[in-house]
């Protein structure tokens, strides 16, 4: 049994952010199921988007703007400003802490252009982009992680959250596993924030590491806490080809071209304004408009057709100055090197819309009335504030994390300060332990076929296209999937460093997700951002401009909805 005013739990960027901000009041603890320094956030290779105008003119305001018309105007919109007014102040104290972005010839932050950030409202593409070479994410880490350490926050490594205790709408503490003992630890705390990051292992061709499962949201699903736009799962148009590896949109911030079989500049047709620089959600349906007329450059059995994304014309000394990691994938992954040749690229599952519906401090709502859960918060990727709405534009997930990390944490600082402890149920750990043993008693077959078919089945019915049969069959056969899930035991029986039996808990919670995933897919009858149906193929803001509320009940997906902050802009149909 532990105790600490403030739990974070996950160590990317946004728990590290909430941490530090968290620590300046309360004590603090981070439980991370990886080693800080292996979040996800470590991979992140583009940059952070915020408006310095270090290379042209910029605004935040036009930042809020794209953000907004990026999500398909899901977003909600002062939540958006923020967002974008804050990112300027957030990538000034990053770069205080001593993360060491890359530099303009006059010694300031260096920007460059990506997708959906254009000027003065949506005129031309605008350097908005702050990197460090294409290894953004790791050095933001690297920085926050120190920044903790001095603070003294308290690190619990490779402890696995299993479960939370929420007791008449109040958090009282959770449950985690300890790696390499087996053990069962109880943490009291007054506040907890989740920052449990994605859950793109789902899908079947993934940028997403392997431990982004959605433990968070699936625990907290299992505790009566809806999860918002779940629908709204975003596919990267860079992955490389047969495997998912995620291939900057820097490279085509730096100039890169995306080519069909015949060589054409197929963006041309698709996005005549930003063209290769359109939103992620348009260019990766551009990509697999010209796979389906046939003019995809042709895969073989395993690896189906792709495009080229041409860099050669950038040459090696910008490639290798700019996206040196990029470079060495490449040549690892591919054989060749980009500077000689073109990167056969298709799109791969990426970033999650949705998550746990949080007001914009980062306190995570109980249902659409914006009741709140007290003490309970979340942030970073697992977290649905919304500041991307239907489409997260590329450099906006590093702003989230930091921009709502801190926010989140500052009001655990102020609400540690004036609440007590809340009492802890008698056997707080029962749930969890009850878990573990079933897993490890009897036998039964490991989860291996199950977790492969999930890939398979949401990659196919609820990808990129969607329509009413496929999802309707994914739904069904998801909920066949966790009926088998229950016979599942783990092969391996010893305590110490059990992955086997962790990963069947991961399996459980990507299930959970899938299923609420297909179904909010199926229920909303419009297309907007990533959600696009070919059954309902325009955007319909009479009926759909709100958000998706959904619980899980055993099989059943209830939903519910939330309205949509159109305060500032009003919708507009989307064009590049
Ligand atoms: C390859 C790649 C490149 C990207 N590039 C960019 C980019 O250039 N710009 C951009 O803006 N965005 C980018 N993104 C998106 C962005 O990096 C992520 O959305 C973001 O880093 C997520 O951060 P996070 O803090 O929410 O979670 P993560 O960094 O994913 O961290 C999750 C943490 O939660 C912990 N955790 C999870 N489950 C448990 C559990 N049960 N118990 C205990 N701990 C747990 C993990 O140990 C980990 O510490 C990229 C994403 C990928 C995959």
């Amino acid at each position: 049994m532990h105790e600490f005013e403030a739990l974070i739990v996950g160590a990317g960027g946004a728990g590290l952010y909430a941490a530090l901000e968290a620590s300046r009041a309360a004590k603090t603890a981070v439980i991370s199921k990886v080693h800080p320094m292996r979040s996800h956030t470590g991979a992140a290779q583009g940059g952070i988007g915020a408006a310095l105008g270090n290379n042209e003119e910029d605004r935040p305001e036009w930042h809020a703007f794209d953000t907004i018309k990026g999500g398909d105007y899901l977003v909600d919109q002062e939540a958006a400003f923020i967002l974008a007014e804050d990112a300027v102040r957030a990538v000034y104290d990053l770069e205080k802490r001593g993360l060491p972005f890359s530099r303009t010839e006059q010694g300031r932050i260096d920007q460059r252009r990506f997708g959906g950030h254009t000027r003065n409202f949506g005129e031309a593409a605008v350097r908005r982009s702050c990197y460090a070479a294409d290894r953004t994410g790791h050095m933001i880490l690297q920085t926050l992680y120190q920044q903790c350490i001095k603070n003294e926050v308290s690190f619990y490594d490779e402890f696995q959250v299993l479960d939370v205790v929420i007791e008449n709408r109040k958090v009282a503490g959770l449950v985690a596993l300890e790696l390499a003992t087996g053990r069962l630890h109880v943490f009291r705390a007054k506040a907890i924030l989740f920052a449990t990051g994605g859950f793109g292992q789902m899908f079947r061709t993934t940028s997403n590491a392997f431990a982004n499962t959605g433990d968070g949201p699936a625990v907290l699903l299992r505790r009566g806490v809806p999860l918002q736009d779940m629908e709204f799962f975003q596919f990267h148009p860079t992955g490389i080809r047969g495997m998912g590896i995620l291939i900057t949109e820097g490279v085509r911030g730096e100039g890169g071209i995306l080519r069909n079989r015949k060589a054409e500049r197929f963006m041309e047709r698709y996005a005549p304004t930003l063209l290769d620089l359109a939103p992620r959600d348009m260019v990766s349906r551009a990509i697999m408009e010209e796979i389906r007329a046939g003019d995809g450059i042709r895969g073989d059995r395993k690896i189906n057709d792709f495009v080229h994304l041409d860099a050669t014309h950038l040459g090696k000394e910008v490639i290798e100055a700019k996206l040196p990691d990029i470079a060495d994938f490449c040549r690892t992954y591919l054989g060749l090197d980009p500077a000689d040749a073109p990167i056969p690229v298709q799109p791969t599952a990426h970033y999650a819309m949705g998550g746990i519906p949080t007001d914009n401090d980062g306190r995570v709502l109980a249902d659409g009335s914006g009741a709140l859960i007290e003490g309970l918060y979340a942030a970073g990727e697992c977290a649905c504030v919304s500041v991307h709405g239907a489409n997260r534009l590329g450099t906006n997930s590093l702003v989230d994390l930091v921009v709502y990390g801190r926010r989140a944490g500052q009001d655990i600082a102020r609400y540690v300060e004036g609440t007590d402890f809340p009492a802890l149920e008698k056997e707080p750990e029962a749930e969890a332990r009850r878990l573990v043993e079933t897993l490890t008693t009897g036998s039964g077959p490991h989860g291996a076929v199950i977790r492969e078919e999930m890939k398979d089945l949401m990659m196919e019915k609820v990808g990129i296209y969607r329509s009413e049969e496929p999802m309707r069959q994914a739904v069904s056969e998801i909920r066949a999937l966790r009926d088998r899930y229950r016979e599942v035991r783990a092969q391996d029986r010893s305590k110490r460093y059990n992955t086997d039996l962790l990963e069947i808990f991961e399996l459980g919670n990507l299930l959970d997700l899938a299923l609420v995933t297909a179904a909010s897919a199926a229920n909303r009858t419009e297309s907007r951002g990533a959600h696009a149906r070919e059954d309902f193929p325009e955007r319909d803001d009479e009926s759909w401009l709100k958000h998706t509320m959904a619980r899980l009940d055993e099989q059943e997906v209830s939903i519910d909805f939330r309205p949509v902050d159109v305060s500032r802009f009003e919708p507009k149909p989307r064009a590049y």
